[in-house]
């Protein structure tokens, strides 16, 4: 039976935007933990400059100590040649190179515009294809942008076709700064189809920052969508999205699908205990409502 799969992004996306910088071993504890719980993908690191995103400046060091053997793939967000070419020495699994829909966006994030990025991923994913590594494009800003506002669909859908032509294996759209609606959803998945057929593997990246994360990821599920973004503890943000706070919580997505019926390989009774070490690393509560409420029944 198909399952679902949940990119569990806390130790890259939850990590990046906290002032508490965690050491290597707390962020090797941690991806121990998710493996425990059930994790296969894990966004692990980014490489990204490390002066503009000092939280994830160890991502070699993470990369040379994670356990090897469980079957979990690694995944490291790239945003220029640069930091693919750090990935492929690195050694991750797949690579998650990112786009931002809007310009402004993308200057703020890279440095580049919008064209400029994607022409440049083109590029990255014939070389990460090289390498025998797995691609993802990711479309940032997606569902809004925080200095444009509305970014429209349209050029969403341009680059996700693009993005097929360039070969990657999955097209993930990113709610940034959680602006997305689920009535959104639906209208991508279908646009996306409609233009790009079944493949690649369509995937979201959705942050909870106006309370309609699980909704969203609810109208991703209703229309076949089998993969999904989350992070432990609901943790997360963006450095240059001003106010985006955490990704939804593997916790609460984790339980609302299996109690709906579906397949996640995931065990929560391992993952809840995960939101207290997170709490106690960062030294503030985190955001999942799970650990709070506890499972039902
Ligand atoms: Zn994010």
């Amino acid at each position: 039976m198909d399952q679902l799969t949940i990119v569990e992004v806390s130790p890259r996306d939850g990590l990046q935007n906290e002032p508490v910088l965690l050491p290597t071993p707390a962020k090797l504890e941690l991806i121990g933990r998710l493996i425990g719980a059930g994790a296969r993908r894990i966004e692990a690191v980014a490489f990204a400059h490390p002066r503009l995103v000092p939280a994830l400046a160890d991502a070699e060091a993470v990369m040379a100590a994670v356990p090897r053997g469980d079957g979990v793939s690694y995944a490291g967000l790239v945003l220029n040649h640069r930091g693919l070419d750090r990935a492929i020495a690195a050694g991750v699994d797949e690579v998650n190179v990112v786009v931002a829909a809007s310009d402004s966006f993308s200057r703020a994030n890279q440095n580049t515009s919008t064209a400029q990025a994607m022409a440049a991923a083109e590029q990255m994913a014939a070389d990460a294809h090289t390498h025998g590594l797995a691609t993802t494009l990711t479309l940032a800003t997606a569902f809004g942008c925080p200095f444009e506002g509305q970014v429209p669909p349209g050029r969403v859908i341009e680059l996700a076709v693009r993005g097929a032509a360039a070969g990657f294996g999955e097209l993930c759209l990113g709610d940034t700064i959680g602006a997305g609606t689920p009535d959104q959803v639906r209208a991508f998945t279908a646009g996306i189809r409609e233009a790009v057929g079944d493949s690649p593997r369509l995937r979201y990246h959705f942050h909870n920052t106006r309370n309609t994360g699980l909704a969203n990821a609810y109208a991703a599920v209703l229309d076949g969508v089998m993969v999904l973004d989350a992070s432990a503890g609901g943790i997360g943000g963006c450095p240059f999205a001003p106010n985006a706070t955490g990704n939804i919580a593997t916790d609460d997505l984790v339980w609302m699908l299996e109690r709906m019926g579906l397949t996640t390989g995931w065990d929560l009774d391992a993952l809840l205990p995960t939101a207290a070490f997170l709490t106690d690393q960062l030294g503030h509560q985190v955001p999942a409502m799970l650990p709070r409420a506890g499972p039902f029944p």
